[in-house]
């Protein structure tokens, strides 16, 4: 067996890893698609020391950086099933990997509109990220769809940095706390719709031009002509495997962590966008991964003979 297995090849993962190996401890990471959503970035500029780079240069380092170590990588394998009483994990093969300690890092992803344009347009006009792509909007018009806190929130975040935020609610009214709800509405470079149904991205091939919706009061059809489109009907986190496991997930479905990133299940820890960590970012992911490693760490010298 492992000393860790860490499940997810994120940079929560990656970075579990690393720190696993160079305590010298038996480690092997199983990744469905190692990089992780990394792998879906375009521009990246806020992974502090190093200016500016793009997703699938990042993965490609920390592939290079995982494999200065003593580390198995399993790619391109699902995990199906954690036994938290014998520590292993079932791939989607059959096959069982025990280990004495786990880290699960199996991240998340945004929720889609699933309009036409929105997967041809990703990363040229459609973001998910307010914190990561904000500023390539500067003094641009951008939509966000989703009233709920996440979106007020992000539309409260652009209008410090674009030229205007339209936001478009599917619903009659706003989800967000009203708190949120007052203070977008107070800002003058925003524009709230709601009963808005995103019908269509468009663009010119190359970038998004505008979108269109459905007023759903009058079932006419709209355009606003914007330079991006900010999604924010909801992160997921990757844990439905996880469901009849034992281990304590939030309403949300995010792994409930402590301070470590342990878990309710003795020796099962976890990091990154799976978790109920607040914030979702490649830097906290990777510190989460360390914090969660270090943890496992902490839990094998003190259970040698488990
Ligand atoms: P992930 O990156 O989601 O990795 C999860 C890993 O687990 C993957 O390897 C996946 O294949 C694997 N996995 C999932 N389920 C299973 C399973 N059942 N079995 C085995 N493996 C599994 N953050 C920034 O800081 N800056 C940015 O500029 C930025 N831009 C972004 C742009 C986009 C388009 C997106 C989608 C996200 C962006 N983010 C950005 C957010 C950032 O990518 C995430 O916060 C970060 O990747 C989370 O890392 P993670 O390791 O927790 O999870």
């Amino acid at each position: 067996p492992y000393d860790v297995l860490v499940v997810g090849g994120g940079p929560a993962g990656a970075s579990a890893a690393i720190y696993a190996a160079r305590k010298g401890l038996r480690t092997g990471i199983v990744a469905e698609r190692f990089g992780g959503q990394v792998a879906d970035t375009m521009a990246i500029e806020n992974f502090i020391s190093v200016k500016a780079t793009e997703g699938p240069k990042l993965v490609a380092q920390l592939e290079e950086h995982v494999k200065e170590y003593n580390v198995d990588v399993i790619d391109n394998q699902r995990a199906a099933r954690l036994d938290s009483d014998n520590r292993a994990i079932t791939l989607d093969n059959g096959a069982t990997l025990q280990s004495k300690s786990l880290i699960l890092a199996t991240g998340a992803r945004w929720r889609e509109m699933n309009v036409p344009g929105e997967r041809e347009y990703r990363g040229h006009g459609v973001a998910y990220c307010p914190h990561c792509d904000g500023p390539l909007f500067k003094g641009k018009s951008v939509a966000v769809i989703g009233g709920g806190n996440s979106g007020i929130e992000a539309a409260i975040d652009l209008a410090n940095i674009v030229e205007h935020v339209t936001v478009l609610e599917f619903a009659d009214t706003l989800r967000a706390d009203d708190v949120l709800v007052k203070k977008a509405q107070s800002l003058t470079n925003v524009t709230i719709i709601t009963n808005a149904a995103t019908t269509e991205i468009v663009g010119d091939g190359n970038k998004v031009t505008g979108l269109n919706y459905t007023d759903r009061e009058t079932q006419q059809s709209q355009h606003v002509a914007l330079a991006g489109v900010f999604v924010q009907i909801g992160l997921v986190p990757n844990t439905e495997w996880l469901k009849d496991s034992g281990l304590d997930l939030s309403s949300f479905g995010e792994i409930t962590i402590d301070d470590k990133g342990a878990t309710n299940l003795p020796g099962v820890f976890a990091a990154g966008d799976a978790t109920t960590t607040p914030f979702k970012q490649i830097i906290i992911a990777m510190g989460a991964g360390a914090s969660a490693s270090l943890g496992a760490f902490d839990y094998l010298i003190r259970h040698s003979d488990d």
